[in-house]
């Protein structure tokens, strides 16, 4: 029987909750599952949860998560129109980068959050994400290049690197940078769904 994928995330994310074994877990406030449209082509990978995300369970809320917003509605999307989350589900403390044991323990729910999802597009928002599928490359060489590749979980899959709105906020020029290569995720879109109608 096929459950609707908004059922399937629920689900997912309550045995999740109760089972993953990520150390951060003693330390947050709760889990900061994914957020968004379920149905969304588009699927936003960040870092971890901050401050702000850790005490309201969701993600990129904070002033990076406000950057964000203002990126999306550039190119005419609302937060609900996408879906966001992150490699590791539960704020390290004091915001230090996630160790590799904390990304591992989380492997698995993003995994088959992603799996549900079936996006056409991953937009990896920094180098955390970034790395989990292209653990060679540099952020600062690949960035706003569309990457094709098949992937051993995933199958054949479209990523689009870039910035971290956190780190690009207060930097002039990756900030500037960010948001033109921000600014190719709906022709990115439209150039991957035409790929693919010609493939089936
Ligand atoms: N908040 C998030 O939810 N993710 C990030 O990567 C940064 C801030």
């Amino acid at each position: 029987m096929s459950m609707i994928k908004r059922q399937q995330l629920d689900k997912l994310n309550s045995y999740w909750k109760d089972n993953c074994e990520c150390e951060l877990k003693v330390t947050a406030t709760q889990a900061v599952f994914g957020s968004g449209s379920a149905e969304s082509e588009i699927v936003f990978i960040g870092e971890a949860p901050g401050k702000n995300e850790d005490l309201k369970g969701i993600p990129l809320v904070g002033a990076a998560g406000k950057f964000f917003d203002e990126m999306l509605s550039g190119i005419r999307y609302n937060r609900e129109d996408v879906y966001v989350t992150n490699i590791v589900k539960y704020r390290p403390p004091n915001n230090r980068d996630p160790k590799p044991s904390e990304k591992l323990a989380c492997n698995e729910w993003l995994i088959n959050e992603l799996k549900i999802i079936s996006p056409k597009l991953i937009v990896f928002l920094g180098r955390h994400s970034m790395t989990k599928f292209f653990p060679t490359e540099k952020i600062s060489d690949i960035h706003g290049k569309l990457l094709a590749i098949n992937t051993p979980e995933l199958g054949n899959m479209h990523f689009l690197p870039l910035y971290h709105p956190a780190a690009a906020l207060y930097n002039g020029s990756m900030r500037e940078t960010l948001t033109k290569d921000f600014n190719k995720i709906s022709k990115t879109l439209k150039k991957i769904k035409s790929s693919l109608s010609l493939n089936t």
